[in-house]
């Protein structure tokens, strides 16, 4: 299985940072994105070399749906198998390609079904040196929420990064299907940021946001945003908060509701917090996400690991 990959740089020495979009199929802004950036980098000035792959999950692109015809999850499939599905085989090159570089940036979106507050993501690495870098690059790339969560998830681009000591961070922004320019810009501007902080290219960070909230949770399954809030039922989901917002535990997130409306089913925040994730595509199915609230006055397990000492320096 070959990914298609843009390469620059090779020219002068430095670090190979890998760039990726489209690990999911319905999320575009990444895609754009990373094509705009690889025209924007001019190549001799490229101190290192830096691989694009702005749709690594080129048949689910081509489906428009966050997964493959084989149904699985390409951030839960990783590393994959070199003779598996066609999913296993993609998660096979990609896992290839993350052991080979220094640094690693996996951008998403909450794709067609979810919306996502724009935020910056990494696993709580235990190797110090790693896990100061993630902090790093995810503090540069400049978007308002920085998050530090549990590293035993399985089956990421993230979980092979880790387990290669490669310095990873995945970036979400919003969802809906479309392909926002604002969303577009955005991961441009933290791509280039990332990249003048790692010393391959020159320029001074241009942040939107100098001061973001930094969360680090090291508490099992921390990170997995699809297990918060399950559907009880099929059916019509109403949000009654926005994106975002603070809530209190037990406050209404929205009510899901039946064919006619008789049966009205309230769901109520589980914990008190901002509204991280917002499912934005109302059908929903049992089980699914309706949204995700992120701790932001922290339990002491989050306290203790010293989240407070991370700052982002304007
Ligand atoms: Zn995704």
């Amino acid at each position: 299985m070959e990914l298609a990959t843009l390469r620059l740089g090779g020219r002068h020495d430095g670090p190979h940072v890998l760039l990726t979009g489209g690990v999911h199929g319905d999320e575009f802004e990444p895609m754009a994105a990373l094509r705009t950036l690889a025209v924007r980098l001019a190549p001799h000035e490229i101190r290192g070399r830096i691989t694009i792959v702005p749709v690594v999950n080129e048949p689910a692109f081509r489906l428009g749906q966050r997964v493959g015809d084989d149904g699985l999850d390409l951030a839960r499939t990783c590393p994959g198998r070199p003779d598996g599905s066609t999913t296993e085989q993609i998660a096979h090159a990609l896992a290839n390609l993350i052991r080979a570089v220094d640094a690693y940036i996996d951008l998403h979106t909450g794709g067609v079904k979810l919306s996502v507050s724009p935020l910056t993501g990494y696993m709580l690495h235990p190797v110090p040196a790693v896990l100061n870098r993630q902090r790093r690059m995810a503090c540069a790339f400049g978007l308002p929420i920085v998050w530090g969560t549990d590293p035993s998830l399985e089956g990421r681009s993230l979980s092979v990064a880790r387990d290669a000591n490669v310095p990873a961070i995945y970036a979400e922004y919003l969802g809906g299907g479309g392909c926002d320019p604002n969303g577009v810009s955005a991961y441009v501007q933290g791509c280039l940021n990332v990249l003048a902080d790692l010393h391959l290219i020159d320029g001074t960070l241009a942040r939107p946001t100098d001061e973001p909230l930094v969360i680090e949770d090291q508490r099992a399954g921390s990170g997995h945003m699809q297990v918060q809030h399950p559907a009880p039922s099929d059916g019509l989901f109403e949000p009654a908060v926005t994106l975002g917002q603070q809530v209190r535990q037990g406050e209404f997130l929205g009510t899901l509701s039946d064919v006619l409306g008789h049966e009205v089913i309230p769901i109520k925040a589980d914990r008190t917090g901002l509204v991280l994730v917002l499912r934005g595509f109302a059908r929903v199915s049992a089980g699914e996400s309706l949204g995700v609230v992120l701790e932001t006055d922290p339990p002491p397990q989050i306290a203790s690991l010293g989240a407070a000492t991370v700052k982002c320096q304007p």
